[in-house]
């Protein structure tokens, strides 16, 4: 966390292709944001009038196979971590993010087209301290054989990640992360989705992966890596758990300080654990200030909208 002050996108920029699931052609636009705006999906292309949703952890309305947001009227973004771990890892604070269809476009599986989208646009800094969750005790979540936690780490966000694929191309890996743009963008924010061909028939069936080729998904069977060109990391799949991850929890509302331990974990566990750690208002409180020089302070501040919902609420009189 480079910055002490919030950013933005200077500018707008755009990228274009389809959706993983739906295989619909589909245009988004990033741009700039207010301070304390934080992250917000423009739905363009509806009948009517276009419709926002915050990308906060209270408009998540499924997690099955993809993050996806919506409202009382229903689902609005599917799809939505790849586009928001480029942002979060990428050090943007506030943005728009315009889409004109029902999911963001899957690119190659990564979030390098979202990073070169970033670039091309440019960040800036705006007139208000960067504001931090900052984890204050342990909060853990089982879910089958699935476990995660997240933990106070004073210093920044890292994300522990351990895969346990029966599947003995992929079998177990596991990869740390420190965040900071620059290694997201070095050794986090190429790593692609990947999937098993075994699944491919099934999901088909149930209407999804509809848009997913070996252009935009690193496909093993049992015996090898389909994908002729190869990985683009031995632990490519492991790193991607950790691009997910980092979009997941940008569903904070705001970056997290902390350290966030998945196990056999995907975007159900990911969200599980965030909803938990949010309910529970002795784990955590808001700061602001620089991360890195440990210059952070809590703010006790009402009547000042971050981001709506749960994180708005919480600026109350009992924030310490
Ligand atoms: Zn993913």
């Amino acid at each position: 966390m480079k910055f002490s002050r919030q950013t933005t996108l200077r500018a707008q920029a755009t990228v274009a292709g389809v959706g993983v699931h739906s295989g619909l052609p589909v245009t988004l636009t990033l741009g700039p944001a207010p301070v304390d705006a934080g992250f917000i999906f423009v739905r363009t292309g509806l009948e009517g009038s276009d419709r926002e949703v915050q990308a906060i952890a209270d408009q998540v309305i499924a997690t099955d196979l993809a993050t996806v947001l919506g409202d009382r009227n229903g689902p609005l973004v599917s799809t939505a971590e790849h586009v928001l771990a480029a942002l979060r890892g990428m050090g943007v604070d506030n943005a728009t993010i315009e889409i004109d269809g029902p999911e963001v476009p899957i690119m190659d599986g990564s979030a390098a087209a979202f990073i070169a989208a970033i670039d091309q646009a440019g960040i800036v800094t705006q007139p208000a301290q960067r504001r931090f969750i900052q984890v204050l005790k342990p909060i853990s979540v089982k879910i089958g054989d699935s476990f995660g936690e997240i933990r106070p780490y004073a210093t920044g966000f890292r994300a522990e990640v351990e895969i346990d694929f029966t599947n003995p191309v992929i079998g177990q890996q596991s990869y740390a992360f420190d965040l900071s743009a620059e290694r997201f963008r070095r050794e986090v924010g190429r790593a692609r989705t990947f999937g098993l061909m075994s699944d491919v028939a099934r999901l088909w069936s149930a209407g999804y992966a509809l848009g997913a080729s070996f252009d935009n998904t690193v496909v093993f069977d049992e015996e090898r890596l389909l994908n002729t060109e190869g990985l683009r990391y031995a632990d490519e799949c492991a790193r991607h758990k950790v691009l997910d991850v980092i979009g997941d929890l940008a569903l904070a509302g705001l970056p997290l300080l902390g350290a966030y331990r998945s196990v056999r974990g995907g975007h159900k566990l990911n969200h599980a654990v965030l909803t938990a750690l949010l309910a529970d208002r002795t784990a955590w409180r808001v700061v602001e200030g620089e991360a890195v020089r440990r210059t952070t302070r809590p703010v006790a501040e009402t009547g000042r909208s971050i981001v709506g919902g749960r994180i708005a609420a919480a600026y109350g009189p009992d924030v310490s």
